[in-house]
């Protein structure tokens, strides 16, 4: 039987490790990203360019990897007061969370994968969303996730599975997984081609790759490079 995945893709590190989790499992894998009004629009443009990268990478993967689709979720953008939508510093909240939570982004986009897997036959919705190492969004939570697969499955009446390859891993083991998937090349690539900064800064180069280095997804995909590293050279004495 062959096994059809759709991989949330945003361009950033996490789902691209993701999507290169998928390629390796998966018969057929087809990707989606959103528009919704983000402040830049840098990590959607990486998409084209990893898409490209992954298919010269393995005849494999190119031989899996289908189709690409983009949907204008800019209503999410309109409707929402966030510093990742509106133009306005980063900060915490009342509540604890920092105000580029975007309320509902993940139940709307894992809605809409479903609304395109369904028509499309593709099983499984993978998404790069994590619990261990996060801005504590609880739209990324394993127990959200599960409730909206079974939502999902019932609302359709196809079942449907949501996969979440990165939920139990540290950014670290993030690193570590895509040299276990792609070995150097793979990770040389998650480095030059991904953009993961909330600020949208895609001109600084630094080990990691490129961003601000002072916002909180800059701050966590900093120390987990330094972290794979460290370990990485442990591996070797
Ligand atoms: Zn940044």
């Amino acid at each position: 039987m062959t096994t059809r995945a759709l991989v949330l893709f945003s361009g950033g590190q996490d789902s691209t490790t993701c999507l290169a989790w998928a390629l390796a499992r998966y018969d057929h894998v087809e990707t989606i990203g959103f528009q919704y009004g983000q402040r830049h629009s840098v990590e959607l443009d990486c998409r084209a360019t990893i898409l490209e990268e992954l298919r010269a990478m393995s005849p494999t993967w190119d031989k899996r990897l289908g189709e690409d689709h983009l949907l204008d979720l800019s209503l999410l953008g309109q409707v929402s007061d966030t510093a990742l939508t509106q133009n306005k510093a980063i900060e915490f909240q009342k509540n604890g969370l920092p105000n580029t939570f975007v309320p509902g982004r993940n139940l709307l986009f894992f809605t809409f994968a479903a609304t395109i897997a369904y028509r499309r036959d593709l099983k499984v919705l993978v998404g790069g969303m994590c619990e261990t190492d996060y801005s504590g969004y609880p739209d990324c939570r394993d127990n959200t996730l599960k409730a909206l697969q079974v939502a999902l499955s019932l609302g359709l009446e196809a079942s449907l599975v949501i996969e979440t390859p990165l939920m139990w891993l540290d950014k670290a083991d993030t690193w570590r997984m895509a040299k276990d998937l792609g070995g150097d090349a793979l990770v040389r690539m998650v480095e030059e081609c991904t953009h993961t900064c909330y600020i949208g800064d895609h001109t600084t180069r630094h080990a990691w790759g490129y961003g601000c280095g002072e916002c909180p997804a800059c701050e966590l995909r900093r120390v987990g490079h330094r972290n794979f590293l460290a370990i990485a050279v442990g591996d070797q004495a």
